[in-house]
Order: structure tokens, then C-alpha cells, then sequence
């Protein structure tokens, strides 16, 4: 007997608001079903409806203004537990068979941090039974278990890591996270509306660029497909264009600078004059640390006309625990938390060991009269430091002077 080929298992996933209303939700079923009729075995991960997150986010905030972790995983879970059964509904209205299951029923085992779990394998014996029974299976994205069989959640926009690490489960030949834009861009659109659509990116590339603050894609998701191999196509939710393919970098076409994105959601604690820079930092490191804010970007410098001598990116939404954090750690320190801060960041493989790539970007800086902060570059991306009023104008000049694209007529506004 000729042994039969397994078939090929897709995993889409869909982000909050390809489902944000019932009538997307039917159109997202309907593209499934699709999928299923073509003959392949689909394995749908899917987000919390449009804002729901948000506003379950702001519900705990009124019930108390610091809520405790465990809590809000159990809270914020509950969002992408009504999209999985109102899916799976949807698609047995199609007349197909659908299961739902949770990131735990699926095997999503994580570490136990709370808001920012690490998945940590993926056990996913239900689905596997379920896509042999012919069923579509949807599973919860952003959450999983830790093995002492706690609810975890992680991070926001953690369903496209549950997607990625789902479809290397499953060696799935394709992967492909469904979203409200049609790829990924050499500039965010609304800052740059003459920016392109990359059509490949590298895992390095496209880490880097989320780390960097491109929205489009949680950077976790990125590090998982790069370490497990996956190839991930980002497409829109509504058309039928191939999007962005992220993928080795084998497979692409070498260019010096792929893209330019900002982060203006930071806030930067800073510390002048302090004794030796190395140990305030570690004093810094450690009060953030104990009241569990994430640091982006550190900054220590032993030169004393730099505005702060050692100095450390936070999450915006992380300025006033990192406030009353340091006041009740470090007791009499001059300290200052700065929220009218942000990063610009150019991102390729060029960057490494051109200098005159650095060279052009502080060039054009120059030529608009912003002096940065901070400069730093890694073999990957050169990031600049500066305030938020003047990101607009650095990603626009940065986008023409690095030869990404200029605006045309129609885009020139
Ligand atoms: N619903 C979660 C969020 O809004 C997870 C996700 O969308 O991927 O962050
Ligand atoms: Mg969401």
C-alpha cells in the first residue's frame, strides 16, 4: 500500500479587529471554511473581539488602579474565550464542524510571569485528535498554562506568537497571521504615507523592527518563528493580497536598509550626578525590577554633559509606578521620569559595519536640527533618542535621504 501524504495544516490566526463585529466574525468563518473545502486541515487562532482587551484592561483599572497580575490574566483570558466559541459557531452555521478550545485545553504551556508569559511547549495532543476527526479547531490566542496550571496571558498581542509556535507544533507548511493592514512597511503609513510594502523580511530584520516599535507584528512571534523555522505570511484580513512573507534570510534579496520605525510609547527615567554611573544603574535596575517594569533600553554614560548619566527606556504606561517605584526605592536621588520621549530606528542588514549608513542618518538629523539624546547602534539597527514632537519629521527625511521611497505627487501632501 502506498503510504498516504498527512495533510498539509494551515494556521491562520486573526488579530482583534478582523472579528471586531459579528459580521466580520461570519466573514473571517466563511474565509476558514474555505481553507477547509480546499482540503486542508485549519487550525484558527484567534484574537478578543476589536477593543475588547482594552476595555477589560480599563474595567480592572476601576476596580483598582494597581490589579494583581494573576487576576487580570484570568480577566483579560475571558476576551479571546468569546471570539473562539462565537467562531466556532459561526462555522457550524456554515455547516462545518468546529471545536474551540482554550490555550490551556490546547497545551500552551508557559512560564508562570504573569501579562508576559513565555510559552514554553506546546502539548496540543486535543488538537491534533480533533483536526483527525475532520473538525476545524480554534484556539485562544494570547494565553496559555503554566505547569502549575495557572492561567497566563503573553503580553499584548500575544496571539501571533500562540499562532507561530502552534504552526511549528504542527510543522505546518504555512502560517499566516491575518491582520487590519496588508503587510508589513518600509515606514509606518500614517507617519510616511508614500512607504512601500516589503514583500520579504528577515526574521533578524522583522525582530528588529518590532522590537523597535513596528506595531504590526508581537516581537516574540518573530523570535519563535526565526528559532523553530516557520515561514509567516502577514496578509490582510479582507483581500486576497499575498501581504509580507518573514522568512530566512537565504530567501531574500539583500538590501542595505529595510525600514524605519518609531516607538513614542516610552517614557525614560534619568538619573544626573550620580556616583558611579554603573552602580546607580544597578540600583535603578533593581527598584524597576522589584515593581516589575519592563526595561526597553538602557543608557549609561560617564559623560557629564549627557542629560542623564545613566538613563532607562520604560513602557509610557509604566511612568507612574516607576515614579512612586523609585521614591519608595532610592529616597532623596535626583531622579526625573520624562514622558516627552521617543526612539527612531533604522533597521537592516546593511547596517552592519557601513559607516556610512550612521553617517547619512546623522546627516539628516543634522540637516533638521535635532540633536539626539542617544545614539546606539547594534549590528542590525542604528536607534536614535528624541523628543516626540520631532519623530514625524526625522521618519519622513530618514525615509527619502535613506533612498526608501520619496512622495509622488499624489502622496505629497
Ligand atoms: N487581545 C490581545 C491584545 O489585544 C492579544 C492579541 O490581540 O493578540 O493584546
Ligand atoms: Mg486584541
Amino acid at each position: 500500500m502506498i503510504a498516504q501524504e498527512p495533510k498539509t495544516v494551515v494556521v491562520q490566526k486573526f488579530g482583534g479587529a478582523s472579528v471586531a463585529t459579528p459580521e466580520k466574525m461570519k466573514e473571517v468563518a466563511r474565509r476558514v471554511v474555505e481553507e477547509k473545502k480546499a482540503g486542508r486541515d485549519v487550525i484558527v487562532v484567534i484574537s478578543a473581539m476589536g477593543d475588547t482587551t482594552d476595555r477589560l484592561l480599563t474595567l480592572a483599572k476601576t476596580v483598582n488602579a494597581n490589579p494583581p497580575k494573576r487576576e487580570l490574566d484570568m480577566l483579560l483570558t475571558a476576551g479571546e474565550r468569546i471570539s473562539m466559541a462565537l467562531l466556532s459557531m459561526a462555522i457550524s452555521d456554515l455547516g462545518y464542524e468546529a471545536i474551540s478550545f482554550t490555550g490551556s485545553q490546547s497545551g500552551i504551556v508557559t512560564d508562570t510571569s504573569h501579562t508576559r508569559a513565555t510559552i514554553l511547549d506546546v502539548r496540543a495532543y486535543r488538537v491534533r485528535e480533533e483536526l483527525e476527526k475532520g473538525r476545524i479547531v480554534i484556539v485562544a490566542g494570547f494565553q496559555g498554562v503554566s505547569p502549575a496550571k495557572e492561567i497566563t496571558t503573553l503580553g499584548r498581542g500575544g496571539s501571533d506568537t500562540t499562532c507561530v509556535a502552534l504552526a511549528a507544533a504542527f510543522s505546518a507548511r504555512e502560517c499566516h497571521l491575518f491582520k487590519d493592514v496588508d503587510g508589513i512597511y518600509t515606514a509606518d503609513p500614517r507617519i510616511v504615507p508614500w512607504a512601500s510594502r516589503i514583500d520579504k523580511v528577515s526574521y533578524e530584520e522583522m525582530m528588529e523592527l518590532a522590537f523597535c516599535g513596528a506595531g504590526v507584528l508581537h516581537w516574540r512571534s518573530v523570535d519563535v518563528a526565526m528559532r523553530l523555522g516557520v515561514r509567516v505570511q502577514v496578509r490582510p484580513s479582507f483581500g486576497k493580497e499575498m501581504g509580507t512573507v518573514v522568512t530566512s534570510r537565504e530567501e531574500i534579496e539583500a538590501v542595505a536598509v529595510r525600514g524605519i520605525t518609531q516607538d513614542t510609547n516610552l517614557a525614560r527615567v534619568s538619573f544626573k550626578e550620580v556616583g558611579l554611573p554603573a552602580e546607580a544603574a544597578g540600583r535603578v535596575l533593581e527598584a524597576l525590577d522589584h515593581a516589575d517594569i519592563e526595561v526597553r533600553f538602557l543608557h549609561i554614560s560617564a559623560c557629564p554633559r549627557s542629560l542623564g548619566t545613566v538613563s532607562v527606556m520604560i513602557p509610557a504606561d509604566a511612568a507612574d509606578a516607576a515614579r512612586s517605584c523609585l521614591a519608595g526605592a532610592l529616597p532623596g536621588e535626583a531622579f526625573t521620569v520624562d514622558e516627552d520621549v521617543a526612539t527612531v530606528s533604522v533597521v537592516g542588514h546593511g547596517l552592519t559595519g557601513v559607516p556610512g549608513i550612521s553617517r547619512k542618518v546623522l546627516g539628516s538629523l543634522a540637516s533638521l536640527a535635532i540633536d539626539p539624546d542617544v545614539v546606539s547602534s547594534s549590528g542590525l539597527s542604528l536607534t536614535i533618542v528624541l523628543p516626540k514632537s520631532r519623530v514625524t519629521e526625522a521618519v519622513r527625511k530618514l525615509h527619502i535621504d535613506l533612498g526608501l521611497g520619496e512622495p509622488t505627487t499624489d502622496t505629497a501632501r
